[in-house]
């Protein structure tokens, strides 16, 4: 399978190149060649099939050219080590949970494929060289990368985060890992992390000499995979029985979760509609509404995962609908949720329905809720596990919240860091000393 980009002044890349490179040469996104569809036949019996089964039924039939099938299925396998399973919450709403995963977000799921993907890349290519990672972090994206390639060999991974400018839990889940995962705490913000990890790959000399990558989340190697759990979602639905006319909510902030969701409908995944649920950061929104898209900066809301005002991904969505804005809005509508309504939300689903709601989750459960047709279905994404916002949840449901056991052990372990100056000498001289 090939790979273009969304900016069609590119050429065609490998698997291998794209996933390497993560952005295209002219600064778009790499998109597969075509969608593939899948049978008939696997629909009709997705409820017999295991999550594992059905992940590498939909990974074959992306990546099953590019890698020898024992090897794919090994790396999906190792991808789910943990399930994504549906709970109920109303009689027509069900949570797909995806918070199961090592760091409790689902971007466990594309972190931890791409990471074998790449050990994959190193070990079967003449160029035997360490890749490197190199990710700046405000928080979630650190962990789960950095998790997501802990002991895979041929790669190691540098996180960049601002000192004093993530959570204790965050900052936990990237810095007591050791094996090939390095912590540099950087002395300034988001924004410095994210200029140094910059002027690295801008850097010829190293570039020529280091083998770098990103691993953001518009890497292709982390978008794809996340189709998998819907397909699960969609088969655990169908075996309670209610899978004939299902909608799929997605919280969305880059937008790389939905635009997974809407791969998966194109590859046959029958499902009604697609529902993108956002936080008071309502570009997307107000695209739906009016046709125009007006990118600006991101507000700080509850649901900080989804603080985002230029979503990387809109373009894949566009280039999904050839740029169509009635076709687009005919599947995919919109809803957003302030602060206060978050709020309110998590406390009346954990009051009503006993289910308690992280605050991505619930701008996904709110934008669904009272807005189903007769008939109709949904499953909403439970994006990270309402632990990881522990004050928040607790304030608002007015329950103590249980810290699970794989996070407390992150939180007791011993936090090492490398400190690092904001000015790109310094980055340089450490990155100089690597091979
Ligand atoms: C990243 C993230 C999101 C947003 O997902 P996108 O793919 O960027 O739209 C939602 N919730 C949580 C908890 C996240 O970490």
């Amino acid at each position: 399978m090939q790979y273009y980009s969304t900016n069609g002044r590119a050429p065609l890349a490998s698997l291998e190149k794209a996933v390497v490179r993560g952005l295209a040469e002219d600064r778009g996104l790499y998109m597969p060649e075509r969608i593939p569809v899948l049978p008939d036949e696997f629909f009709r019996n997705i409820q017999t099939l295991t999550f594992p089964e059905i992940a590498c039924t939909v990974a074959d039939a992306f990546f099953g050219e590019d890698i020898p099938a024992e090897r794919l299925h090994a790396i999906v396998e190792e991808t789910l080590s943990f399930d994504c399973p549906v709970v109920k919450v109303t009689r027509s709403i069900g949570s797909l949970e995806l918070f199961h995963g090592p760091t409790l977000a689902f971007k466990d799921v594309g972190a931890r494929f791409m990471a074998r993907l790449l050990g994959h890349f190193t070990r079967n290519t003449r160029d035997h060289r360490t890749i490197h990672v190199l990710v700046a972090t405000s928080g979630d994206t650190g962990s789960a990368v950095a998790n997501g390639f802990l002991g895979v060999e041929g790669v190691r991974v540098h996180v960049l985060y601002p000192k004093g400018g993530v959570s204790a839990i965050q900052e936990s889940q990237f810095t007591t890992l050791g094996q090939n995962v390095t912590a540099l705490e950087v002395d300034g913000t988001f924004d410095d992390c994210q200029a140094l990890v910059k002027s690295a790959f801008m850097d010829a000399s190293l570039t020529e000499r280091l083998r770098l990558t990103s691993a953001n989340s518009i890497n292709v190697a982390r978008l794809l995979p996340q189709s998998f759990y819907y397909f699960h979602g969609y088969a655990q639905m169908k075996r309670l029985g209610q899978a004939g006319q299902l909608v799929l909510c997605v919280p969305s902030g880059n937008f790389g979760n939905l635009c997974a969701a809407l791969i998966a409908g194109r590859m046959g995944l029958p499902v009604k509609r697609f529902v993108a649920a956002n936080n008071a950061n309502d570009v997307f929104f107000e695209y739906l509404q009016t046709g125009s898209y007006n990118p600006r900066p991101s507000i700080p809301t509850l649901a900080n995962a989804m603080d985002v005002g230029a979503p990387s991904n809109f373009d894949r969505i566009l280039d999904l609908y050839g740029l169509d804005w009635k076709a687009l809005t005919a599947d995919i509508s919109g809803a957003v949720s302030s602060d206060a309504q978050i709020r309110e939300t998590i406390r009346f689903c954990r009051d009503k329905y006993g289910y308690l709601l992280d605050p991505h989750g619930a701008c996904g459960f709110r934008a669904l809720y009272h807005n189903l047709a007769p008939g109709e279905t949904a499953l909403f994404c439970e994006t990270a596990h309402p632990a990881k916002f522990k004050d928040t949840v607790e304030a608002a449901a007015g329950v103590e919240v249980e810290i699970p056991a794989r996070l407390a052990a992150f939180m007791r372990g011993e936090k090492k860091s490398v400190p690092m100056r904001r000015d790109y000498p310094a980055f340089r001289d450490y990155l100089s000393g690597l091979e």
